[in-house]
């Protein structure tokens, strides 16, 4: 069994022109012997400029979706090949922006990991409960539910993270308990090993939602905590760089 190696991604969501690249290799410049992984997932319209700037840094370049196809009239969609092809080698996937926005179900985001793995992406799967789901006590029933039915069985034996967000913490500034985040976490890592056997125990569970640097080194360190998917902090190379060395 390896133990999982940390990984803390940036999400700059619709965030980001030529001229923000400047945060990226601030970031990559910053990063000195750390044995993190560390990657940016800038706007698909960024992503070979961030490949070619980052490719000779320690910083990795992902998307922030994918079409579940492969090619086709697919107006605005871009495909897992296509992000592989401009210089991403990972992938987020079922943002729960995404699944409230664009109606995106478990077995949608399935399909997407799927794809993502043929095209030679490192998928990052994102689950999380809602407040109402969390203030009814279904919080683990929710989260546990999303992983069993976004994570197809192809995953058995690939590198891959899951991403646990709280939908009530993204962007609000809140953040669940450091007990709250390691119970959920403890669960995510139990229901990976009853899927995957012992590969289960070696993915990333990063924790997403409102990390900054000033929350970083707790929730960093909680139980089964491997990493964190950054949102708005990460979209200037000081906060992120910050967080990163909080790991
Ligand atoms: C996210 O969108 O994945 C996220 C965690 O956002 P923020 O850090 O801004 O809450």
């Amino acid at each position: 069994m390896t133990a999982p190696t940390p990984l803390i991604a940036g999400n700059w969501k619709m965030n980001g022109v030529a001229a923000s690249l400047a945060e990226a290799l601030a970031t990559a410049a910053g990063l000195g012997e750390t044995t993190t992984r560390v990657a940016i997932c800038p706007p698909a319209t960024l992503t070979d400029r961030a490949a070619a700037a980052l490719k000779d840094t320690k910083v990795l370049v992902g998307g922030q979706d994918c079409r579940a196809e492969t090619s086709g009239a697919f107006t605005g969609d871009v495909s897992a090949a296509m992000l592989a092809d401009a210089g991403a080698s990972l992938v987020i996937l079922g943002h729960s922006e995404r699944r409230a926005g664009y109606g995106e179900t478990d077995a949608l985001v399935a399909a997407k990991t799927s794809a993502a793995l043929t095209a030679g992406l490192e998928p990052i799967v994102c689950v999380g409960e809602t407040l109402d789901e969390r203030k009814a006590g279904k919080a683990l029933q929710i989260v546990t539910g999303q992983v069993r039915g976004s994570l197809p069985a192809e995953l058995a034996g690939k590198a891959f993270s899951v991403a646990y967000e709280p939908v009530w913490a993204i962007g609000t500034g809140l953040t669940p308990s450091t007990a709250e985040i390691e119970e959920v976490h403890v669960a995510i890592r139990a229901t990976l090993v009853e899927m995957f056997g012992d590969h289960g125990k070696t993915p990333a569970i990063l924790y997403g939602g409102s990390v900054k640097p000033s929350n970083a080194a707790e929730i960093l360190h909680a139980a089964e905590v491997g990493g964190a998917l950054v949102g708005g902090a990460s979209l200037k190379a000081e906060d992120f760089l910050a967080i990163i060395r909080a790991l």
